[in-house]
């Protein structure tokens, strides 16, 4: 016959996860769990993977854990759950790290080192970094597959890429155009609107504010229209003034000023605030329209719509500046779009490093924000100066090298997303967002008001751009397969980077010039947007399986993703497909340092992740993340790691303890798992309260749980944990002891089920503790792991509300009783005559629930005095004067609490019978005995008490009773 095996009293819980970590590998428990199941009923998650630069922080921890609990869940309800880690390996942060590594500043560094070594470099990086993920993702209980792992610098991932770079051209969604975006002139390339938004990549920073003069003749006299910019460097590259038409303006004199100036009139008094002015005209913007001006720099001949005032949407506000705009097309979104529209010509006075061009012969090679000085200077001295402020105001950065973007021009290519907004908003709404206000708010705002996509980056750790032109004759060819450039040029491809790919030349069909590719890679967020199609290497493998799988059943990700990776994967499946590509989609918050502040290393505000996991365990901080409101979209401040250890005792400890009792005491009674298996729920009926009731909790917590997770409310399931093993402990397990202690087999099968049956639903979010226990628990023909059980079936006919509400109203009852106890300084062993309970009809309770009313708080009787009109709500009164008989009866309990100490003390085995020895001079002690000395004698499990002393005694103690004292001894024989 085999027992259970013995439970520790003081887990080691980070330990045992190690243990259970070897299990699960040596037995290849992941791989049954997917394996187990049918592939028809597969279940899709799309890992958005990490950018490789580092070790994991805690938001990647965060992320990690929800990626597991979820498809642990669907698992158990029979989905085939395929999970396979993914990897971000281009882009920016990685070449950041390696320029850095490397020592290399700018672009220019790169191609004097070589793009090919640079290329291998970065991949090296890539491969070293990666290894150092294996642990904390095993150690927080992620189940994934690593080791095949998808990457975003694979050729097969690349080059499923280039078939959806393809695609979208084919159907006329990508084009090639001037476009000013945000620019990073130490990187060189554009960085996307939502590549900053992500990050909140905005600083407080001081410009200089100028007001500038442009000369003009109105009514043949020379006037100075002013304007106002924080941007100096721009003026060289100035076309065109804008005012709003439908405001009026004035002509001011100022005392003691020759000159004459013309302001917005709604802006004068504070453009003019301090100064000694006089209104001597006034006119409609209207009338200024298509006047010509000087402007102060000359470098590039004007064409003839240049130079002129013009009006134009929404350019002009009156809540600063002067009302008169200076704009430089080339340098922001609406003056080059205003550029366009006007004819106007188009600035490239800047190069890629942000320098000044050699047209620009005064500033040629200065970088512009250092031309700034420069430039006031020469106004100054042009006396083209009006005034000079300087303001403070939020400005972009970039998100890797922190340099301060500017908005720069330049043909780029762009994924026309104007064209697909029906689309991805209509698609949209099918999409479930949880917390849900994602859905209207940020997501479909951010969709809204997106510019086009700008997908060309100048850059060269990416996917490079299938695109070859003829130099001659410009016919344009698009390659959408490795086959399609093989075919093409009658070279072989084994590499989509620019290293393997530049080099490639044909003849061009048209004219037999000569096709080059063009210059430019692929925009890493193309990368991440494509995940669903490249990580299979669709279109080229995989096609019956992608078809089962689309769109993915769930993605999960912090906010920062909502207008990055969840927006780029939607524009790319609805321009491919014109359909949503994720169903369920969960929005994390943030998790701050543990003063608020964003986590780093410098602040010392976070605790150091792989010794929080080594410490706690990952049950532990799985727990404390996924019940957080962090996964409802909020944002948290780490802790220190207390709300970590109080999870270890609130949850995992009390869990641990209530199955420590179970097998302890089944161990006693030499009670098996085969022996306890077979509850027979049809004979609940005959079961006591107590026992219907923790039947009715469990499935009641099966049940909550289950639907918690269906809804992918993730904190609304594993904050049902606490207060059901609670429940378990603290009122089934302790109001039960007296049968656990008599041995009876009916309790035990009760607590042998609940245990089983609520670590299923726990396995999801502890799947280490539950491991541990159903290992213990399970018989040998079931599954050789709980990760391979089935989801527990939820008998709704055994869960009966009604006791449930009543057992809480015994609850209210029992509290209330003790705490007027406490006040009253009654101890509960000593028995008291009555407890009045008033309430509503509803709240009385009788039989047994009753019984045990009285019992717990050692009353004689329980009066229910009925209140019709009460609402809700229960008041006791606690009758506290005590007979002589209850007073004996109390000391009774004394005493027999005393004797099992003694017992405990002299580690007697369970079921030995003693011998009682007593003395005391008290009369009233006398009485205790000879009233309850048999009871006494049961309950310590006495075969003789006597009323003398015995020289030797195995273990003796003095008890003190109200006002006397009695010595008791004990021993064997
Ligand atoms: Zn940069
Ligand atoms: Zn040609």
């Amino acid at each position: 016959m085999l027992l259970f095996g013995s439970v520790d009293a003081k887990p080691d819980f980070p330990k045992q996860e190690e243990q259970t970590l070897k299990y699960w590998e040596q037995n290849k428990v992941f791989e049954k769990s997917i394996e187990q199941r049918d592939e028809d009923s597969a279940y899709t998650f799309y890992d958005g993977p990490p950018f490789i630069t580092g070790y994991p922080h805690y938001g990647n921890l965060l992320v990690s854990i929800a990626k597991d609990i979820v498809p642990r869940f669907f698992t158990m309800k029979g989905k085939r759950v395929r999970r396979v880690w993914g990897w971000d390996c281009h882009g920016l942060p990685i070449e950041n790290k390696v320029e850095v590594k490397l020592g290399l500043k700018n672009r220019r560094d790169i191609t004097d080192f070589g793009i090919n070594n640079f290329i291998g470099e970065c991949q090296k990086y890539v491969e070293k970094v990666s290894s150092e993920w294996k642990w904390y993702v095993d150690h927080i209980g992620r189940w994934v597959d690593f080791s095949n792992a998808y990457r975003t610098m694979d050729l097969d991932y690349m080059e499923s890429l280039i078939w959806v770079f393809k695609q979208l051209y084919d159907k006329g969604l990508i084009y090639k155009g001037v476009r000013t975006s945000l620019y990073c002139t130490r990187c060189g390339t554009p960085i996307s609107n939502f590549e900053i938004a992500m990050d909140n990549c905005y600083k407080e920073m001081e410009d200089p504010g100028i007001t500038v003069k442009f000369k003009t003749q109105l009514q043949d006299k020379e006037v100075n229209l002013l304007a106002w910019t924080t941007t100096p460097w721009t003026l060289p590259s100035n076309r065109a003034l804008v005012v709003d038409n439908k405001e009026n303006y004035v002509l001011v004199t100022i005392s003691g000023d020759q000159e004459q100036y013309v302001i917005a009139e709604k802006r004068v008094e504070s453009v003019l605030s301090g100064y000694d002015y006089k209104v001597v005209d006034i006119f409609t913007g209207k009338e200024l329209v298509g006047l010509g001006y000087q402007s102060p720099y000359n470098y590039f001949p004007p064409n003839d719509k240049d130079y002129k005032i013009y009006t134009y949407q929404e350019m002009v506000n009156m809540d600063e500046g002067t009302g008169i705009v200076h704009s430089a097309p080339g340098f922001g979104d609406i003056d080059t779009e205003m550029g366009k529209d006007l004819g106007l010509s188009i600035m490239f006075s800047v190069d890629e490093e942000g320098k000044f061009v050699g047209e620009v012969d005064k500033w040629a090679g200065v970088y512009v924000k250092e031309a700034d000085p420069l430039i006031i200077r020469d106004l100054r001295e042009r006396n083209l100066l009006f005034r000079e402020d300087t303001v403070v105001h939020r400005y972009p950065y970039c998100y890797r090298c922190e340099t301060p973007l500017i908005h720069r021009a330049q043909d780029s290519w762009f994924i026309n997303v104007q064209d697909l907004k029906k689309k991805l908003l209509k698609s949209n709404e099918s999409i479930n967002w949880v917390p849900e206000h994602f859905k209207y708010g940020r997501f479909k705002k951010g969709v809204e008001l997106a510019p086009d996509w700008c997908i060309s980056r100048t850059r060269y750790w990416a996917t490079a751009m299938p695109v070859w032109e003829c130099g001659n004759c410009g016919k344009r060819v698009v390659a959408g397969s490795i086959k399609e450039i093989e075919e093409l040029s009658g070279q072989r491809v084994n590499n989509l980077h620019r290293n393997g790919l530049d080099h490639i030349t044909f003849e061009c069909s048209q004219c037999r010039g000569e096709m080059k590719r063009v210059s430019e890679v692929l925009d890493c967020w193309m990368e991440s947007g494509s995940m669903p199609y490249a990580e299979r290497h669709y279109p080229f493998e995989n096609k019956e399986e992608f078809d089962k799988s689309f769109p993915a059943d769930f993605i999960v990700e912090y906010t920062g993703q909502v207008r990055a990776w969840f927006y780029v994967m939607h524009v790319v499946s609805n321009a491919l497909y014109n359909t949503h590509c994720f169903k369920n989609v969960v929005v994390t918050g943030v998790m701050k340092g543990t003063d608020g502040r964003k986590m780093s290393k410098s602040y010392g505000n976070y605790p150091d992740p792989r010794v929080t996991i080594e410490k706690y365990g990952g049950d532990a901080l799985r727990l404390y993340l996924m019940s957080s409101p962090v996964m409802m979209g909020r944002e948290v401040n780490m802790t220190h790691g207390e709300e970590i250890e109080a999870k270890v005792k609130t949850v995992s400890l009390i869990l641990w303890n209530s199955y420590r009792y179970f097998v302890t005491y089944a161990n006693i009674f030499k009670l098996t798992a085969e022996q306890l298996n077979n509850l027979v729920v049809d004979q609940l009926g005959s079961f006591s309260a107590l026992d219907r009731w923790v039947i009715s909790q469990l499935y009641r917590f099966i049940r909550d749980f289950e639907k918690a997770m269906e809804e992918y409310n993730i904190p609304g399931a594993v904050n049902l944990i606490q207060p059901f093993v609670n429940n378990l402990s603290t009122w089934y397990i302790r109001r039960s002891r007296d049968r656990f202690l008599a041995g009876e087999e009916a309790a035990f099968k009760i607590l042998h089920h609940v245990l089983k049956q609520s670590i299923l639903a726990i396995a999801p979010a502890m799947p280490f503790l539950t491991e541990e226990i159903y290992q213990n628990l399970r018989l040998d023909s079931e599954p050789e792991s709980i990760h391979l059980c089935d989801w527990p079936k939820v008998e709704d006919d055994l869960i009966d509300e009604e006791l449930v509400q009543k057992m809480e109203t015994v609850r209210v009852i029992v509290e209330q009783g003790h705490s007027a106890r406490r006040e009253a300084g009654v101890k509960v062993r000593q028995p008291l005559p009555k407890i009045t309970v008033i309430c509503h009809k509803d709240d009385q309770v009788d039989g047994e629930l009753l019984e045990l009313v009285k019992d717990e708080l050692n009353i004689k009787e329980v009066q229910f005095e009925l209140d019709g009109d009460r609402d809700a709500g229960i008041e006791i009164a606690l009758d506290i004067r005590m007979s002589d008989n209850l007073i004996l009866e109390g000391m009774a309990r004394d005493i027999i609490r005393a004797i099992q100490d003694l017992r405990k003390n002299t580690g007697y085995q369970r079921s030995a019978k003693i011998e009682v020895y007593w003395i005391s001079d008290s009369s009233r002690v006398r009485d205790v005995f000879s009233v309850h000395g048999t009871e006494i004698g049961e309950r310590v499990l006495a075969r003789r008490i006597s009323n003398e002393r015995k020289e030797k005694v195995d273990q003796e103690t003095t008890i003190k009773l109200q006002d006397e004292e009695v010595w008791v001894g004990v021993c064997l024989d």
